[in-house]
């Protein structure tokens, strides 16, 4: 009998739970990794996407040579013929795959005709397991992360003291969060030079014919384990201390701030959350690190992280196609070209993520979700959008960021209220309007800003489903502030905006 191991491209480090099954005999279990031309060729995703994922295979694949597994790497049409292949060669009876974090892929895996056993190993992938997310959900009335996240806290014992929080609170966002002032000065990031096989794969991708999307070059990711502690390392001491106050902060030309960019590298397993954390905490400790900005940080990824991906796997697949607005607009075309809106905030982003497939936490949930939501835009080709366009999207991830958080379309499962904002909040936490044609402080005329409007209509028109959800009622009573007649015009306005966009 003969064990072979499939590692997926977003499985990429020693210890996940395939590789670890056969350590005991690594030198005769033979392992592939599968480039997919036909995959990436259903959606369009961002080049340096492609370019990340497929370096960071080559590295991957070259590293677990070195260490003496028997490694094949493959570069094909589709996934089962090269396994076929495989499989008949090192005679292997029985396939191992660590459980894929996205549901569609372990849908493709299982589709497999193969000639052998396909076992997948539980994942290992997250601080909580999927049985262990199950029963504290079974336990809750709503699954708040708040109390998901105080749960962990405790179970982990992070930034505990015995057991109350350290600083004797278990949230500090009031202290973060602040809007930016004049002169702001985040450090540069941390970024890497091509090294030659990420130079191949750049040129590989130039050459294909995919319907791709953003530039590939400068490609500056990192792309292997080592690379990927030096970014961990740099966020550690040049932007934890001060990522907290400018959290939510947006500034034109700093594509980063304070941010750690480490997702990229958490989703493909070239940083695991346990060592982001521990490493983090321990900071704190020896350089007596503000509090604020440590705990806001743990936050994300002890809390937001893995409770995002535990309302995956617990809710049913159907959550996908969630749409409780019952949204259908078409997403404007300049999501894909960022030259063709005259919106500055929308404008300078969709620039950012062509040049880099990355922004920040704000200017993804405030911006460019919280525009497709008042314009009324389907859920699922936002979700789409996102997935194709972002460095670190996985299906696990945009279910629940895109559909629950940034488009309410499960109707509040995951947030207690809709993330819709007008142009006061970008014009509050930005300087993007300073730059604008268009004027925040006018909600219709000439010269509105179409956050306004849209916004306005958004709430009109959603009111009575919006009622229910209490976080609601103070913004909703402001509409009986406004005539008849200026709502009136808001629908127009949204009405004409709408329909030049599709036409
Ligand atoms: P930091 O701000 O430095 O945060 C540290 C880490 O916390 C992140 O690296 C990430 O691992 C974790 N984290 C924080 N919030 C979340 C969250 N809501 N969900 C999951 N992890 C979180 N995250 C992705 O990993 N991939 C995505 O494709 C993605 N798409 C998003 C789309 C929308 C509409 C929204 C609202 C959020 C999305 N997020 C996504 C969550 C979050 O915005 C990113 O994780 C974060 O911006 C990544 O940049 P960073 O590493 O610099 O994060
Ligand atoms: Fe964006 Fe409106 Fe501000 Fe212009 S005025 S930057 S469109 S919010």
């Amino acid at each position: 009998m003969t064990i072979g191991i499939w590692v997926l491209g977003d499985q990429l480090w020693n210890e996940q739970s395939a590789l670890h099954s056969c350590q005991q005999n690594y030198q005769n279990t033979p392992v592939i990794l599968i480039e997919s031309l036909s995959y990436v060729q259903q959606k369009r995703y961002h080049r340096q996407k492609l370019v990340f994922i497929w370096s960071a295979m080559r590295h991957f694949a070259e590293e677990l040579r070195q260490q003496g597994w028997p490694v094949s790497y493959e570069t094909a049409d589709d996934f089962e013929t090269p396994l076929q292949a495989w499989v008949t060669k090192n005679t292997i009876t029985e396939l191992r795959v660590m459980t894929p974090n996205d549901r569609p892929f372990a849908e493709i895996i299982g589709n497999l005709k193969l000639n052998c056993q396909i076992t997948f190993i539980p994942n290992n992938h997250f601080l909580w397991s999927e049985s262990d997310f199950k029963t504290w959900a079974k336990s809750q009335k709503r699954l708040i992360m708040e109390n998901f996240y105080r749960v962990g806290r405790k179970r982990f014992n992070s930034l505990m003291a015995g057991n109350k929080p350290i600083g004797g609170k278990w949230n500090f966002d009031k202290q973060n969060r602040k809007p930016p002032k004049r002169n702001l000065n985040p450090p540069d990031a941390l970024w890497f030079e091509p090294d030659p096989i990420t130079q191949e794969v750049i040129n590989s991708v130039n050459a294909q014919n995919f319907p791709s999307y953003g530039k590939t070059e400068p490609f500056r990711w990192a792309v292997n384990r080592h690379q990927a502690l030096q970014v961990l390392d740099f966020f550690i001491h040049h932007r934890l201390p001060n990522f907290g106050p400018y959290q939510d902060a947006m500034v034109t030309n700093e594509d980063t701030m304070w941010h750690s960019l480490i997702s990229p590298y958490l989703n493909i397993g070239l940083l695991q959350p346990e060592e982001v954390i521990k490493a983090v905490e321990n900071a704190y400790h020896q350089n007596q690190l503000d509090l604020s900005s440590t705990e806001g940080f743990i936050r994300q990824v002890l809390g937001w992280r893995e409770y995002m991906h535990g309302i995956y796997i617990y809710m049913n697949p159907d959550y996908s196609q969630s749409n409780w607005f019952n949204h259908t607009q078409p997403l404007p075309d300049f999501y894909w070209h960022a030259q063709k809106t005259d919106m500055n905030c929308l404008r300078q982003i969709l620039s950012q993520v062509e040049r880099t497939s990355y922004a920040h936490h704000i200017q993804r949930l405030m911006v460019l979700s919280n525009f497709a939501l008042i314009v009324g835009v389907s859920p699922q080709s936002i979700e789409e959008w996102f997935h194709g366009a972002f460095i670190d999207a996985h299906d696990w991830v945009m279910q629940t960021n895109v559909i629950g958080m940034g488009q309410f379309a499960d109707g509040g499962i995951l947030a207690s209220k809709p993330y819709a904002a007008s142009a006061n909040y970008i014009n509050k936490m930005s300087d993007y309007c300073s730059s604008c044609g268009y004027n925040p402080r006018k909600r219709t005329g000439q010269g509105a800003c179409p956050f306004n409007f849209l916004y306005w209509d958004f709430l009109c028109r959603h009111r009575d489903q919006l009622k229910a959800q209490g976080r609601m009622s103070l913004v909703l009573s402001h509409i009986d502030k406004i005539s008849d007649q200026d709502i009136q015009q808001i629908h127009e306005e949204a009405f004409r905006w709408r329909k030049r966009q599709s036409t």
